[in-house]
C-alpha cells in the first residue's frame, strides 16, 4: 500500500503517472483541506476535487482546477445578475460541489469524498486530511488576507510577511493509513500551504518517522514550478530551494527526489537526507509523469 500526501497542482500531476503503474486500489491519497471554504453557497474543497477529477480523468489540466471542457453558464448568468463570483466555477464542477455540500451535511466530509470517489469509478482512497474547518490568513504588506483573496483577487502579488493557520484534528484513520503503508510519497506540492497542514496534524509526524518517506521537491533551482510557494517559504525564513524543502521534512525523510537542474545540490542534500534521487521532475507530459512515478516506486526498499 502506498500513501500520497497531496495538494492540488503538483502532486496530481504525479498521481497521473502513479495510477498507471500502481494498482489504484493500492493507493491512498491524503489531501490538504486548509483552503476549503464556502463560496456561492457551496462547499469548495479545491484540492480534493482536483484529486477526484485527476483520478477519474476529468481534470482540466490547463489550470489544475475544475473539469475539462466544462461550461460556465451558471457563473456567467450570476455575473449578469450582479453576483460576481470570486471563483470561476464550471457547471459540471458546481454539480460535484453541490452534491458534496449535501453529502457533507449528512455524513461529514470524509464519507462525502468516499461516496463521490465511488460514483466517479475511483478505486483509490481519497481522504481529506481533516473534517474540521481550517482558518488560514496570509499576512501581507497590504494587510491580512483570506487565502483565495490573496491568490485570485490579488493574483499572489502582495509581499507575504507571514502565514497563519489554525490547527485541526486529523480525520479518522489517517495515522493507521500512514502506519500501514509500505511508503509515503510527499508529492511536489506547496510545502507551506499544502503539505505542512497535513504534517502538523496530531500524530502524523511520529507516524512518518516509522515509515519510508520519499518527497519530490516542488522547487527547482530557486523557484516554484507554479504558484506562490517561493513567496511563502521566503516569508517563513526557509531557503527557497530543494535544500529548504528537505530541511522542512528532514525529521522523517528517507529519500528526496530533485530535478536534474539541481544536481549540484546533491552532496549538500546528502548531509540532510540519506538518499537523493536526481531525475527530470518537470511533469509536462504523461511520459515524464510515468517515468518519475516508476523511479519513485522502484526506490521503495
Ligand atoms: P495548490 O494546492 O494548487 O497550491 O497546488 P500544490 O500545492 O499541489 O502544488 C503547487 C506546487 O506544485 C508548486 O510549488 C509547484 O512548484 C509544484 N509543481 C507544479 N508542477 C510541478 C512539476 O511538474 N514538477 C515539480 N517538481 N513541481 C511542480
Amino acid at each position: 500500500m502506498i500513501t500520497v500526501l497531496s495538494g492540488g497542482t503538483g502532486t496530481p500531476k504525479l498521481l497521473q503517472g502513479l495510477k498507471e503503474i500502481v494498482n489504484p486500489s493500492q493507493l491512498n491519497i491524503i489531501v490538504n483541506t486548509l483552503e476549503n471554504n464556502y463560496f456561492s453557497g457551496v462547499y469548495v474543497s479545491a484540492d480534493i476535487d482536483t484529486v477526484l477529477y485527476t483520478m477519474s480523468d476529468m481534470i482540466n489540466e490547463e489550470v489544475w482546477y475544475g473539469v475539462k471542457d466544462d461550461t460556465f453558464i451558471t457563473h456567467e448568468r450570476l455575473a449578469e445578475l450582479g453576483c460576481e463570483e470570486l471563483l470561476r466555477i464550471g457547471d459540471i464542477d458546481r454539480a460535484t460541489k453541490i452534491q458534496k455540500t449535501q453529502l457533507m451535511k449528512r455524513y461529514g466530509l470524509k464519507k462525502a469524498c468516499e461516496i463521490q470517489a465511488e460514483n466517479m469509478g475511483i478505486e483509490s482512497k481519497i481522504i481529506p486530511m481533516s473534517e474540521q474547518q481550517s482558518d488560514i490568513k496570509i499576512v501581507t504588506d497590504i494587510g491580512e488576507l483570506e487565502f483565495h483573496d490573496f491568490l485570485i483577487k490579488h493574483q499572489s502579488q502582495p509581499k507575504v510577511l507571514d502565514i497563519k493557520f489554525s490547527n485541526v484534528s486529523p480525520s479518522e484513520g489517517i495515522i493507521d493509513t500512514i502506519e500501514n503503508s509500505d511508503a509515503v510519497i510527499i508529492g511536489p506540492s506547496n510545502p507551506i500551504t499544502s503539505i505542512s497542514p497535513i504534517l502538523s496534524l496530531e500524530g502524523v509526524h511520529d507516524a512518518l518517522k516509522d515509515t519510508h518517506v520519499i518527497a519530490v521537491s516542488p522547487i527547482i533551482g530557486s523557484g516554484a514550478v507554479s504558484g506562490p510557494a517561493n513567496k511563502f517559504m521566503q516569508a517563513l525564513g526557509i531557503e527557497v530551494s530543494s535544500i529548504g524543502v528537505a530541511s522542512l521534512y528532514q525529521d522523517f525523510l528517507d529519500n528526496i527526489v530533485i530535478d536534474v537542474k539541481d544536481f549540484h545540490l546533491k552532496s549538500q542534500l546528502n548531509q540532510i537526507v540519506n538518499k537523493v534521487t536526481v531525475t527530470n521532475t518537470i511533469m509536462n507530459n504523461l511520459c515524464v509523469k510515468r517515468e518519475l512515478a516508476q523511479i519513485i516506486i522502484d526506490s521503495i526498499p
